[in-house]
């Protein structure tokens, strides 16, 4: 695509992509891939769906675009002060998430994830870092240890193990124009040709495409907002809005009415009774919590919780693909496979009492042990202790301090924002401190005769959790298209 226009530098990583494009029907058949670019596609699926409201948001080859309500969800995040959250790393943790698969993607050259990984602190005082329990460990700078001084003594782990992506380094793919990953293998491209409908073999031409970081952010857009992406990404086709996919409404009323266990969390719901959509919401911060805890979820643990249905047609595609091809032949191992299939979020940046059936990756046990060498105290990072008798501190293991909390602070429940406080939400999930407005600027905003508005409360369980995050990947009414399905609402008595 735009390498003519691309700025000519010359120290830009790429990598080429050979595509084969039926010039009779002006459209991509497939491509063909190594390793360097299906392990991109699959870090997609790696990513949180904050990291991905953000690279999307920014300029590339196409401009930038928004993904159903988690674009404004993320805005709403920047324009949040830091007084309605915990501490200042929450807002830090929403805006930049970290990934539970950074191991897999920091050798990626095309990795287009530019969060800063992570890396492990000490309090400055390494008297304190040495007493026999209780000394913290940090994985963000500049919090404030139980002494006092700040935790800002960066120390790296003895061993760190980066995984070299996701797939075999010999193997080759094939890559449907809606970014399925298939074996590259001639029955393969026959199944295809016939699907497509392909009769006049001369009309097949091959093109070399170079792929860069840039052209990268350009395919994660295209994902999320055409059925053809390989298409509209090499031959410069503007995605059609009306070949988006409507919500997959059998998935949300698949199975049980909202289930009474687990639990909820009550939301007051403004409808407007003419066309029945909600103009806003007020909920307790336990509501905002949940929402903002979408920009952690990494998007292929979307995918898992909403069963590979997503409405994000290619997205769920691509997702499908790795159930489908081989450990042994394709992927790295059995532990990959099952790790892409179902990613966790990174340690600490899941909510507590999350209702969301996702997990969270937890780190290891680290000891932090200390020796003489010349004159000074070198301080290693180990998953054991050392014995002293190699001239090594033995020191007792390291708790880790969680970024949503102060020290002192007793709070059980670990959220990223500070309540008791009640926030307003616009149906594509714009969340508002309801200390910031007033009800009566709400209601003037909203334009709606108040003749026209009725207050349902509405209990938000699991289910409900999910129907919201499935349509904010789609829907700029997620409030609406997310609570609606579920007709339990109990009218509020005045
Ligand atoms: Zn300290």
């Amino acid at each position: 695509m735009a390498a003519t226009e691309a700025p000519s530098n010359e120290h830009v990583y790429k990598v080429p992509l050979k595509v084969f494009v039926d010039r009779n029907e002006n459209k991509v058949v497939f491509a063909e891939a190594r390793k360097e670019f299906v392990d991109v596609l699959f870090s997609f699926l790696a990513l949180p769906l904050g990291t991905i409201a953000r690279l999307v948001a920014k300029e590339s080859n196409i401009p930038a675009v928004k993904v159903g309500s988690l674009s404004s969800l993320y805005e709403s995040v920047s324009h949040l002060e830091e007084e309605h959250l915990w501490t200042q790393a929450c807002k830090e943790m929403l805006l930049h998430p970290r990934t539970s698969m950074e191991s897999y993607c920091q050798l990626l050259k095309l990795n287009i994830d530019d969060t800063a990984p992570t890396k492990y602190f000490l309090c400055e005082d390494l008297g304190c870092s040495r007493k026999t329990n209780g000394s913290l460990l940090s994985i963000f700078k500049n919090q404030r240890c139980s002494c006092g001084k700040l935790m800002n003594r960066i120390v790296s782990p003895e061993i760190s193990t980066l995984e070299k992506g996701f797939v075999k380094e010999s193997a080759t793919f094939i890559i449907c124009d809606d970014l399925s990953v298939l074996p590259n293998v001639l029955v393969t491209i026959m199944n295809l040709l016939q699907k497509l409908g392909v009769k006049d073999m001369n009309g097949i031409e091959e093109q070399t495409v170079d792929i860069s970081k840039r052209e990268v952010v350009d395919l994660l857009k295209l994902s999320l907002i055409s059925k053809n992406p390989l298409t509209d990404f090499v031959l410069e086709k503007k995605p059609r809005v009306d070949d988006f996919n409507p919500i997959n409404q059998s998935w949300v009323e698949r199975g049980d009415e909202s289930s009474d266990e687990g639990r909820k969390i009550v939301v007051r719901a403004l409808v407007r009774k003419s066309n029945e959509k909600i103009v806003f919401a007020d909920a307790d911060e336990d509501f905002a919590d949940l929402l903002f805890s979408f920009m952690t979820l990494p998007l292929g643990g979307v995918l898992h919780m909403l069963e590979g249905k997503s409405s994000l047609s290619c997205i769920d595609k691509l997702y499908k693909s790795i159930s489908e091809l081989s450990p042994d032949r394709y992927l790295r191992s059995q532990r990959v496979k099952e790790e892409l299939a179902n990613p966790k979020c990174a340690p600490l940046f899941t909510i507590s009492d999350q209702i969301l059936p996702i997990g969270e990756d937890i780190l290891p046990v680290y000891y932090c042990n200390t020796f003489i060498y010349g004159k000074e105290r070198h301080v290693v990072l180990a998953t054991s202790t050392r014995p002293r008798i190699y001239g090594y501190d033995m020191n007792a293991r390291l708790e880790i301090f969680d970024p949503k909390s102060c020290i002192g602070d007793s709070r059980s429940d670990k959220g990223f924002v500070k309540g008791p406080s009640t926030f307003v939400v616009t149906d594509d999930l714009f969340v508002t401190p309801m200390s910031s407005i007033s009800a009566v600027s709400c209601l003037k905003r909203s334009q709606v005769p108040l003749s026209d508005l009725e207050e349902r409360v509405i209990s938000v369980g699991v289910k409900e959790g999910l129907a919201i995050l499935k349509a904010s990947l789609t829907s700029t009414s997620a409030l609406t298209e997310g609570l609606l399905h579920f007709t339990k609402v109990i009218e509020l008595e005045i």
